[in-house]
């Protein structure tokens, strides 16, 4: 008699019920077509391949990219009573010899591989000989250079398809920006596939933003007030995050530093000790996440910002796994803007920087958002949400709104002061009446609006001029310095004849003691709607060529 779907989800996994997508993933590779699945961090992926492994005769290949993800997978299913086998670098000779002639006795439900081990001549030739009951491609991003994660393994992959015409392949991945996923497509050959697109939204993790000012001060009052919740903290710099844990270790709380420069025992120690509820905080460089499956992270704190969204969005998934409150919290300092752009700068392909620093702009605007959080963050990926999220900062408490007709002026006309040639930096700058060879040599300590918004701090000027950009007073020429222009909406305004009301600068500030030092021609840049456009754009080709609605 054979089994259903269903069957399997309740006697083999115990649950009752499928989640959405899953059971029409899993009809279609019982069905022997292909399928590209993306969907979020914890919404599931594993069983939509796991399953039509079980009910299709042969043995049901998985592609991983961590020894780690295959064997939790590995020891998840055994416990379940699943023959399943990983076969990776991790192996002793005689285990590695062993696992080979379980799969080859056809004992095996499913085997976890290396893609460089998958790909190698002599296992492909001996895969060929076997029935195979499916191929899954997990992580499936990993094989392309515009996310976040490439691995040159993974290219070969690209062959898979060609060697197994009979097979049903499916590729998996949470990433969600669309040019990624076009890629992903076109590189894995999977252009029959069907795909699967889950909304992305999560709506437990109330995403927040706050003014970076004494951030480990900002961490500890955060971390106070959850006395019983475990979570993870992101910084930057491997640096930094031995700084903020030895610093959370003195203050007695249970945490522990975790980065790729420490020792595989230590990494594993720590992971472990995370898992076991040993360990309240892990302080980690992006290096920690990627097969992190433990579902009561109860808080993701960001304590530099992120480079991109799409790291940010899958840092914070980690958070509220089990579908709990968790809370996502943004310690957003101006000051990290410039650092990361620095970074970014440094890079030697011109084309990558350039997407690097839009990524980074898109970034900022999700700090800089003065409307629903989610909105942005969702929009970002290309879903629209009707509402406001009513669980984010900006929903919960939104931001003042202020007259601002005098700080617009006096900002539009500083811009066109310095003869609209400069970027955002300099114009807060001479606002500001700062000191600064450069200024001085450029004679713009003698300008009449030198010195006219001494009265707001940096900060609040960066959150004014920013808004004037999206609410289309000034335009940011991004092939040029980010310089800032004034356009035609602008003069209105500029001769008095309008007024503006804006949102007051999340951002409190207390005006810095030092002022930071910027690059010239380097100001913190604002998010491009240019950009979103262009993924939008992407995202519907992606749909056009699949020939299904983004969204199913
Ligand atoms: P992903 O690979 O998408 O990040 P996983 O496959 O690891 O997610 O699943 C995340 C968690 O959700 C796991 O603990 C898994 O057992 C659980 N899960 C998956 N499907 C269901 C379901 N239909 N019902 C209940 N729990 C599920
Ligand atoms: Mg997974
Ligand atoms: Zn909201």
């Amino acid at each position: 008699m054979t089994q259903s779907p269903h069957d399997i989800l309740r006697t083999v996994f115990g649950y009752h019920a499928f989640r959405p997508l899953q059971e029409r993933i899993v009809a279609r590779l019982a069905g022997g077509g292909d399928a590209f699945v993306l969907m979020p961090t914890g919404g599931g992926k594993s069983l939509c391949y796991q399953i039509p492994a079980l009910l299709r005769p042969g043995v049901g290949i998985v592609v991983s990219p961590l020894i780690s993800l295959m064997k939790d997978q590995v020891d998840a299913l055994r416990e379940n009573g699943v023959a399943a086998a990983a076969y990776h670098s991790g192996l002793g000779e005689r285990e590695a010899r062993q696992t080979l002639a379980r799969l080859h006795a056809g004992e095996l439900d499913l085997f976890y591989v290396a893609p460089e081990r998958l790909m190698s001549d002599g296992f492909l030739d001996r895969l060929r000989e076997l029935p195979i009951a499916l191929l899954a491609i997990d992580e499936a991003h990993c094989v392309s250079q515009w996310g976040h994660d490439f691995r040159p393994e993974y290219v070969e992959l690209g062959r898979l398809r060609r060697l197994f015409p009979g097979v049903p392949l499916i590729a998996l991945t949470a990433t969600a920006d669309p040019q990624t996923r076009l890629d992903i497509v076109d590189r894995l050959g999977l252009r029959e596939a069907e795909l699967f697109v889950s909304s992305f939204d999560r709506p437990n993790i109330r995403y927040t933003v706050v003014d970076k000012q004494k951030p480990f001060q900002q961490l500890q009052t955060f971390l106070n007030v959850r006395p019983d919740e475990a979570g993870i903290v992101y910084a930057l710099s491997r640096k930094r995050v031995e700084e903020v844990a030895a610093k959370l270790q003195q203050a007695g709380i249970a945490a522990a530093p975790y980065h790729a420069g420490l020792p595989d025992a230590e990494r594993s120690r720590v992971q472990e000790a995370f898992l076991r509820d040993d360990l309240r905080v892990v302080v980690a460089t992006v290096a920690f996440g990627m097969g992190i499956d433990k579902p009561n992270v109860r808080f993701v704190v960001h304590y530099d910002l992120p480079k991109n969204i799409e790291s940010y969005y899958q840092e914070t998934g980690r958070a509220g796994r089990d579908s709990l409150p968790a809370v996502a919290l943004l310690l957003f300092g101006y000051g990290d803007i410039a650092v990361s752009r620095g970074l970014i700068e440094n890079g030697s392909n011109p084309d990558q920087v350039r997407i690097e620093l839009h990524k980074l702009n898109a970034m900022v605007g999700f700090a800089e958002a003065v409307t629903c959080r989610r909105r942005v963050l969702l929009g970002y990926f290309g879903e629209t949400l009707a509402e406001p999220c009513g669980n984010c900062d900006i929903c919960l408490t939104p931001p003042e709104q202020f007259d601002a007709t005098e700080a617009a002026r006096k900002a539009l006309s500083c811009v066109y002061r310095v003869g609209q040639r400069f970027g955002m930096g300099h114009v807060i700058d001479v606002l500001r009446g700062s000191h600064g060879d450069r200024l001085r040599q450029l004679g713009h300590d003698r300008l009449s609006t030198y010195g006219i918004g001494a009265d707001r701090s940096a900060e609040e000027w960066g959150s004014i001029l920013r808004q004037l950009i999206h609410r289309g007073y000034l335009e940011q020429d991004m092939a040029n310095y980010s310089v800032l222009k004034l356009t035609a909406a602008a003069r209105p305004l500029l001769r008095g004849e309008e007024t503006l009301t804006l949102a007051r600068p999340r951002v409190k500030v207390a005006a810095p003691k030092k002022e930071p030092k910027r690059r010239a021609g380097g100001p913190p840049t604002d998010y491009d709607e240019g950009l979103f456009l262009a993924l939008r754009v992407l995202r519907k080709r992606l749909a056009d060529e699949q020939g299904v609605p983004p969204f199913v």
